[in-house]
């Protein structure tokens, strides 16, 4: 990780290498993930938030981030960083076949024929249904 510092104004740039631990969202099985978020950012003083119009235009494009008082929680800063990184959806395999909506069973380690059933039993009911109005 680098800082520069030019008069107030805090640069910080650098890359991070870490290993998450998030649940899988189709099975909930935990899975690491390595993240390896790179990033370049300027620290500014909370007490100019009211930024000079250009470095308002800037804004996005520097990726301001503010700072309070004279200590920097540069651990805070790397969290959020980190968090960015996140992946939304994360799958512990990408052919993950997610757990049953009916059993819960974890349909990569056992195999379950709920879905089937289900379909079936539902043309079932429909068809019944109609037939059994065309005999009212
Ligand atoms: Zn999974
Ligand atoms: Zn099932």
């Amino acid at each position: 990780m680098h800082l520069s510092r030019s008069g107030s104004l805090i640069s910080v740039s650098g890359s991070l290498n870490v290993m998450v631990e998030l649940p899988c969202s189709r099975c909930l099985e935990k899975n690491s993930y390595p993240l390896d978020p790179e990033f370049e950012f300027v620290l500014v003083p909370a007490t100019m938030k009211n930024l000079p119009h250009e470095m308002e235009l800037q804004q996005e494009e520097l990726n301001i981030d503010f700072y309070d008082g004279e200590v920097i929680d540069l651990g805070q800063i790397v969290r959020n960083q980190i968090i960015l990184t996140v992946p939304f959806n994360p799958l512990c395999h990408p052919d993950c076949k997610g757990l049953c909506t009916s059993c819960g069973k974890n349909k990569n380690k056992e195999s379950c024929e709920c879905l089937e059933k289900e379909t079936v039993d539902s043309r079932f009911l429909a068809l019944r249904k109609i037939s059994g109005k065309k005999q009212e």
